[in-house]
């Protein structure tokens, strides 16, 4: 779908990005991730021609993206950022609704779509879309940010620290709500973030950036597991890799079918970080294991936890209409 190959680009005599090259399928949800001034928005930006590069190439569904005119490529590609940049003089709905004014859409095709987007994004249509930015709170602004980037429903979604701006359960909301519209549209996202939690639960694919060059393209097991070097190693915080290892399984990965335990039930869908602090706050060394309907299904042991080695994440399931 998308496909960087030797890609440089320098301002001055400094590289942003230096002979990347890069493979993005459709319905890939890829973290681009690295420290301050690795060359991730700037990467970001080549995909849509917001930035021109220097030497190689850059293709989009098969084409050179520069025999694509910026405006049409910009059209096929949403743009999420961190500052959301919504028109303060417009409502929610007019804001959401800019790119299919431009393309031509009818009135009445326009409002069902903003509607549909709303409620995509949990913002009661009734309540929200004749409202002002200024009348929203920062979580808020930034669903509607994303209902824009989403409104002509382009083939790729294109995010730069989207959520940098918030609070952490705020933050974590729409983390949720992005990971369920890639599960049910099965877009294909570019992120860029500088935060390893955010890119370990959102990444289908990591890839790691310093200095503007490729460090590692991995799942983000693959990450945690075999880290091609001390940089990464360290970026992904030496201290807490096991913990973050853990937020990777859930109790059903370790589970003992059918046998008991007395205790406070987890859930199986309960993450392995998430479980170990249950451990600790019930005192027990086993716990037994419900379903969502409270069914029991059998008993999650300390030491299990302890030794697991979590299985990848179930990969995104694809559908349309989003
Ligand atoms: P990141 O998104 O990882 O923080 P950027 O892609 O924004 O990194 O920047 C990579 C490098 O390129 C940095 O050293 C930055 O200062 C430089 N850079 C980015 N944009 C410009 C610009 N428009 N003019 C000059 N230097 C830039």
């Amino acid at each position: 779908m998308i496909e960087l190959q030797h890609v440089s680009k320098t301002y001055g005599d400094r590289h942003a990005v230096a002979d990347l090259s890069l493979r993005i399928g459709p319905g890939e949800l890829v973290v681009l991730i690295g420290p301050s001034g690795s060359g991730k928005s700037t990467t970001l930006r080549l995909i849509n021609r917001l930035v021109e590069f220097d030497t190689g190439s850059v293709r989009f569904a098969g084409q050179d993206i520069r025999a694509f005119a910026p405006e049409v490529l910009r059209r096929r590609m949403g743009y999420a950022i961190q500052s959301v940049g919504l028109f303060p003089h417009w409502t929610v709905a007019k804001n959401i609704g800019t790119v299919p004014r431009l393309l031509g859409w009818p009135a009445a095709r326009i409002a069902a779509r903003v509607q549909a987007l709303l409620e995509l994004l949990q913002l009661d249509p009734g309540q929200f879309a004749r409202r002002y930015p200024h009348e929203l709170s920062g979580g808020q602004q930034q669903r509607v940010g994303v209902a824009r980037a989403l409104a002509a429903d382009p083939e790729v979604l294109l995010m730069d620290e989207p959520f940098g701006a918030l609070d952490p359960v705020t933050r974590v909301a729409l983390q949720q709500a992005l990971k369920r519209i890639h599960a049910l549209s099965g877009k294909t996202i570019v992120l860029v973030t500088h935060d390893i939690d955010e890119a370990l639960y959102l990444g289908s694919r990591i890839v790691l950036l310093r200095d503007g060059r490729l460090v590692q393209d991995g799942s983000p097991l693959a990450l945690l597991t075999r880290p091609a070097d001390d940089f990464v190693t360290d970026f992904l915080g030496r201290s807490e890799l096991g913990l973050k290892r853990l937020a990777l399984g859930t109790v059903a990965d370790r589970l003992r079918a059918g046998d008991q335990a007395d205790g406070e039930p987890l859930r199986g869908d309960t993450n392995l970080r998430e479980a170990l602090s249950a451990f600790f706050v019930q005192g027990r060394e086993c716990l037994p294991v419900v379903d969502a309907r409270g069914q029991h299904l059998g008993a999650l042991h300390l030491t299990d936890l302890l030794a697991a080695r979590p299985a990848d994440p179930p990969a995104a399931a694809t559908g349309e209409g989003v």
